[in-house]
């Protein structure tokens, strides 16, 4: 069923609490953690606690709890100090797009100059 917990999912094993992660805020509905590769001073992932493959498939299918991933996204660019000097909030949808976790997770990235167009 949609937003049931996949075994062979990374990212529900964060949230079952089986794979270690720095979170750095957690809600009912969301976890936000440290990316274990980060590309800029700061770099958190914000993912909704319930399975879904990509960020469109998440707001169709629960748009509450793709608001609530917004909403976190802001609040981790205030906690960490971000917000007034610009922050960028990415979610790399597909193969083609640099996407290699295919559980719906919001990039949270600034602390440098972001170039736009991005790469
Ligand atoms: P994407 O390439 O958009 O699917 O993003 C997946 C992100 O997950 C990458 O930036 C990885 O560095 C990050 N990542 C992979 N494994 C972990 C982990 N165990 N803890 C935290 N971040 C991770
Ligand atoms: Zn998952």
């Amino acid at each position: 069923m949609a937003g049931e917990p996949q075994a062979d999912c990374l990212f529900c094993k964060i949230v079952a609490k089986e794979v270690p992660a720095t979170v750095v805020r957690e809600t009912a509905t969301t976890l936000a953690f440290r990316d274990i590769n980060p590309q800029a001073p700061t770099h958190v992932l914000v993912i909704p606690k319930s399975h879904h493959p990509d960020a469109g498939s998440l707001a169709a299918a629960e748009p509450q709890a793709a608001a609530d991933v917004l909403r976190e996204a802001g609040l981790v660019a205030v906690d960490e100090k971000i917000a007034d000097s610009g922050y960028r909030i990415v979610f790399n949808t597909g193969s083609g797009a640099g996407q290699t976790v295919f559980h719906a997770h919001a990039h949270v990235l600034g602390g440098r100059g972001l170039n736009w167009p991005p790469g």
